[in-house]
């Protein structure tokens, strides 16, 4: 039923005005701005994807969401997340050294606090058993 609303609302395009003050749960206005300066308000269901861009009613140019939504997110980035981010800068190949350097010479490689160093000796002679 929901859905329903929802979908007529969207196909109608510029009518909202009647429906302004009605509280519907599960809607957001999404404002939009288009170059000429039209601005404009599309209710949408608040689990919809809120297009980046939304053709003007009053003059058809491409208005830009306000949303906080970048027009570059409609472009197929991947999301990049904090361990990519992490990957890219190479931290990845780093890390393992660092493991692998403790591995080897647990007793040599003496960075870090103290008590990290006697797990290191403990490791070491688990490995040799
Ligand atoms: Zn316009």
């Amino acid at each position: 039923m929901a859905e329903r609303t929802l979908r007529g609302a969207r196909l109608g395009g510029q009518s909202f005005e009647d429906e302004r003050g009605i509280e519907f749960a599960a809607r957001q206005n999404v404002a939009y701005g288009c170059p000429q300066g039209h601005e404009f308000e599309i209710p949408m269901s608040v689990e919809a994807d809120v297009p980046a861009v939304w053709e003007c009613p009053r003059c058809g140019a491409e208005a830009l969401s306000k949303a906080g939504l970048e027009r570059e997110a409609k472009v197929e980035k991947p999301v990049r997340t904090h361990w990519d981010m992490l990957l890219d800068r190479g931290w990845e190949k780093e890390l393992e050294n660092i493991l692998k350097e403790r591995l080897e010479r647990p007793g040599e490689v003496e960075t870090g606090p103290a008590h990290l160093h006697r797990s290191n000796a403990k490791r070491r002679v688990k490995s040799k058993a």
